[in-house]
This record gives structure tokens, sequence and C-alpha cells, in this order.
């Protein structure tokens, strides 16, 4: 409800994994921050369509709260549901946080990802995703394998292919 400043979540994410809490309030920050006009919501400004003649528009319309609606096929929802779950990412896993972790750590073993999950307070999907953003790891789609980038998972495909 942007007008009350209120993020409301779901109360059955406290029995999901560890890291999931961290990473759907991240992501409803992220909506807060990227999609929601928070001059509108201190009431300082009004919607910026108002101005441009939508006048069928009554005041209720805009304390609509924003709805997450999570995975989508709309392409317009997906896009700020990745733009949102993108913001969670970067909020929870500074790169500059995991240049650091990231020293003298072997990160094409599972047990090391797992570790480093912990210390970063994400979920292990939440890890893999943003690591593999820098290819600094590639997880072939459908494996556990590990690899240390896209170029060393080509290379050792071409190898045995
Ligand atoms: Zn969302």
């Amino acid at each position: 409800m942007p007008q009350q400043r209120l993020i409301e979540i779901n109360e059955l994410i406290l029995e999901k994994p560890p890291g999931f809490v961290e990473s759907t309030i991240a992501h409803e920050i992220g909506h807060w921050v990227l999609h929601v006009n928070q001059d509108e919501a201190d009431g300082t400004t009004q919607q910026l369509e108002l101005n441009l003649g939508n006048f069928g528009k009554t005041a209720s319309d805009v304390e609509e709260p924003f709805v997450c609606r999570g995975a989508s096929a709309d392409t317009k929802i997906a896009s700020i549901e990745w733009q949102a779950q993108y913001f969670a990412s970067c909020l929870l896993m500074p790169r500059c946080v995991l240049e650091e972790k990231r020293k003298g750590r072997d990160l094409t073993k599972w047990s090391n990802l797992y570790k480093l999950r912990d210390e970063m307070g994400v979920s292990i999907s939440n890890l893999t995703n943003r690591l593999q953003e820098f290819d600094w790891i590639y997880i072939p789609k459908g494996t556990r394998e590990i690899y240390p980038g896209k170029d060393a998972a080509n290379g050792q495909q071409r190898l045995f292919g």
C-alpha cells in the first residue's frame, strides 16, 4: 500500500528455506524503489497520468496497492518482476562483497557455494544465479556440474563432444 508505506508479505514465507525471507523482502523493496512513485505516496505530487488528461481516474485509483505478481507470462509484468529480482540480488549480494569472498575459494565446489550461501544469508539459487551473472561459474541447465565460467564449459564440451 504505497500511501501507508506498507509492504505486506504472506506469512507462509516463514516456512520456506533460509534466505527466502531476505530475498522476498529485498524483492519487495525493489518494487518500492523502482515501481512506486514515492512522491505520490507522500501526497506531494499527483500521478503523472492525471496531468496528462486521464480525467476518468478517481482518487481511489491512485491509492490502489502495488501488487507483486511473481512469475508471469505477461511480458510487461515479467520485466517488472525481473527488475525487482535483479535489484534484490544486487542488494543482498553486492559484487564488491563477493569479490572479497571469492578470493582463495574454489567456486566450482558445491561445499564452498553452500558456505558462501550461509555467509550471504541467501538461497543457493539466488547465489548461483548471481555468480553466473559475473561468469565466475557456469552450471549448464539441468545439471549439477559447476564450471569456472561459460568458456571453460564450452571447452570441456568440445573435448568430449
Ligand atoms: Zn514482485
